[in-house]
C-alpha cells in the first residue's frame, strides 16, 4: 500500500479521461482526505449523514460532497443545502422528501436511481418494474427540484469475474433503457456509477462513468 497521493494517482492510470472518481472516505479522518485534496482530488463519497455533514463544515468548501449510502428520508435536510449527487435513490418516498428539501435550499439536487444487480439479499435497489412506478407516477412528474442523472448499483462480493461482469451488464442495460424510454434527449442523465476497489476495473470495462473508491486510495476501513 502506498501513500494515499500515490494510490491516487494509480488508480486515474488506469481510469479512462472521462470516468469520475468518487473517493470513498466514509470512517476516514480529515487528514486523509486532506491528503487527496492536497493531491488535487475534490469529489468525496461518504454513506452517514453525521459524518459528511461534520466533514462538510470542517474541511475545504469546494469539495463536490457525494452521499454513496442508503438515506433515510427524516435526514436528508442537514445534506440538501449542499450534497452535489445522492447515489441511492430507491423510493418515491425519498425522492419526494429530497425535492422538498431541494426547494427549502433553493437547489436542484442531483440524484441516481438505485438498481438491485447482486446475487445476495438487499432490501435496497430497485428492479425495473419499481424504477418504472417511480418514473411514471403523477407525484414524481411534479417534482421540480431533483434531477434523475443515472443510475447505481452494486455487484455481488465475490471473486468471480464473470458474474460480477454480468451484473455490470445488466446495470447498463438498465440504464440504456431508461434513457431511451424516459429520459431521451436529456444530456443530464449520463451517469452510470459502478465499481468499487476490488471491481472497478471490471466496471470500466462494461462502460462505467463513475466509480466509488475507497480502501485502496485510504486503506482498509477500521469499524468501531
Ligand atoms: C464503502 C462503499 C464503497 C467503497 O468501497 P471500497 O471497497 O472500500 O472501495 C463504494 N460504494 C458504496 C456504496 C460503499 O458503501
Amino acid at each position: 500500500m502506498g501513500t494515499i497521493t500515490e494510490n491516487l494517482q494509480k488508480i486515474k492510470q488506469n481510469l479512462p479521461g472521462h470516468v469520475k472518481l468518487v473517493a470513498v472516505s466514509k470512517t476516514k479522518p480529515n487528514e486523509d482526505i486532506m491528503e487527496a485534496y492536497n493531491a488535487g482530488h475534490r469529489i468525496f463519497g461518504e454513506n452517514k449523514v453525521q459524518e459528511l455533514t461534520s466533514k462538510y463544515e470542517e474541511l475545504p468548501r469546494d469539495i463536490e460532497w457525494h452521499f454513496i449510502g442508503h438515506l433515510q428520508s427524516n435526514k436528508v435536510k442537514y445534506i440538501a443545502p449542499f450534497v452535489s449527487l445522492i447515489h441511492a435513490v430507491d423510493s418515491l418516498k425519498l425522492l419526494k422528501t429530497i425535492n422538498k428539501e431541494a426547494v427549502k435550499n433553493e437547489r436542484v439536487v442531483d440524484c441516481l436511481l438505485q438498481f438491485h444487480i447482486a446475487e445476495e439479499e438487499s432490501k435496497f435497489g430497485l428492479d425495473w418494474k419499481k424504477a418504472e412506478d417511480i418514473l411514471t407516477s403523477d407525484v414524481y412528474k411534479s417534482l421540480s427540484n431533483v434531477r434523475i442523472v443515472g443510475v447505481m448499483g452494486m455487484a455481488t462480493f465475490t471473486d468471480d469475474k464473470l458474474k460480477i461482469t454480468d451484473e455490470f451488464k445488466r446495470l447498463h442495460r438498465f440504464y440504456d433503457s431508461l434513457k431511451s424510454e424516459y429520459f431521451e434527449g436529456e444530456g443530464s442523465f449520463k451517469e452510470l456509477s459502478m465499481g468499487m476497489s476490488n471491481d472497478y476495473l471490471l466496471a470500466v470495462a462494461q462502460g462505467t462513468t463513475m466509480v466509488r473508491i475507497g480502501s485502496t486510495i485510504f486503506g482498509e476501513r477500521n469499524y468501531q
